[in-house]
């Protein structure tokens, strides 16, 4: 297994916001995975590509755990088993080629497959959960089991524990029902701003989105440091300059406490913060 000390963690976030790790370990198997699980249990650090993720300043202590290495496919038939560190613009690439259904929900977002399940990303109106037939955990007792049940929620799995791999079973589709949904899924990303970023900031609210109260609160081109909220979706925050995680705090307050108080409305982060 591979251990990288004093690591920058500017190259773990998505926006290239953090200090540094005192230790991260890439575990290579599920042997290795349990053993570090069971060792740190809560305290460890989960990061799959940390593509959702910033950090604040300063030395964090807690031990940070990548999945990257954790990256076997395996597809036979309709089902796909996919490793938590395996990215998923690779897994929508084989299912595409197998000519399966059901990882395109995921098309054009980075990342890895256990950072997509454990936030229940998606990109349209299609879920991961709905192709979803069984998944392996760790415990962070570092005990393994099996879920066959799922209750997600929008941008929420509901998961606690750490993702090891997951088995989807995919449908059967024509290459040109997959063009058509590729071809609509490509516009929606074209809209969607350019820069480097960590995608929405604000999970939307009930009825609502986040970009839409944030742009009628008047912050479209706001910086704060080195962070500007994108002209052309308010609820994304590009670097623009030497961002650091000061920034990020003080635009993520003034947004919370402007949309409040016009709106009444508490913003929820979407975007994974992990203190020193
Ligand atoms: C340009 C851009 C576009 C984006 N577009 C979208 C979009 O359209 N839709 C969308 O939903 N998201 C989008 N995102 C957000 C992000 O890419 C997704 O949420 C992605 O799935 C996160 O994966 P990750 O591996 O980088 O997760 P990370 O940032 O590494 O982790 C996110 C969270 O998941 C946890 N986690 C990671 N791996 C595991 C594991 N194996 N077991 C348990 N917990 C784990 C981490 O502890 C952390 O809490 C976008 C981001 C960017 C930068």
């Amino acid at each position: 297994m591979i251990i990288n000390k004093n690591m920058d963690l500017t190259l773990l976030s998505g926006l290239k916001i953090g200090g540094s790790a005192e230790i991260v370990y890439y575990p290579e198997d599920k042997r290795e995975m349990i053993e570090l699980i069971a060792e740190f249990g809560a305290d460890a650090v989960i990061i799959g590509g940390g593509t959702n993720t910033v950090f604040s300043s300063g030395a964090h202590t807690k031990p940070f755990i990548m999945t990257t290495a954790l990256n076997e496919i395996r597809s036979s038939g309709n089902s796909l088993y996919l490793q938590a560190g395996v990215l998923a613009a690779q897994a929508v690439d084989t299912a595409r080629r197998s000519g399966l259904k059901g990882m395109e929900c995921l098309w054009g977002i980075p990342g890895t497959m256990g950072g997509a399940i454990r936030g229940n990303a998606s990109i349209g109106s299609d879920s991961l959960f709905s192709h979803l037939k069984e998944l392996s955990l760790i415990s962070l007792e570092g005990c393994e089991y099996q879920m066959e049940e799922f209750t997600p929620r929008y941008r929420d799995s509901g998961i606690k524990d750490v993702i090891f791999s997951a088995e989807f079973e995919l449908e059967n589709w024509s290459e040109s029902a997959s063009a058509a949904v590729i071809e609509e899924l490509k516009a929606i990303r074209a809209a969607q701003p350019k820069g480097v970023s960590c995608g929405s900031v604000f999970k939307n609210p009930e009825g609502k989105t986040a970009g839409y109260l944030i742009d009628k609160a008047g912050f479209k081109g706001r910086s704060w440091g080195g962070l500007t909220v994108s002209k052309e979706h308010a609820n994304w925050f590009i670097r623009t300059g030497d961002a650091v995680f000061e920034d990020f705090e003080n635009g993520v307050s003034e947004i919370r406490n402007e949309v409040l108080a016009l709106f009444d409305i508490e913003l929820e982060l979407e975007i994974k913060v992990y203190y020193a």
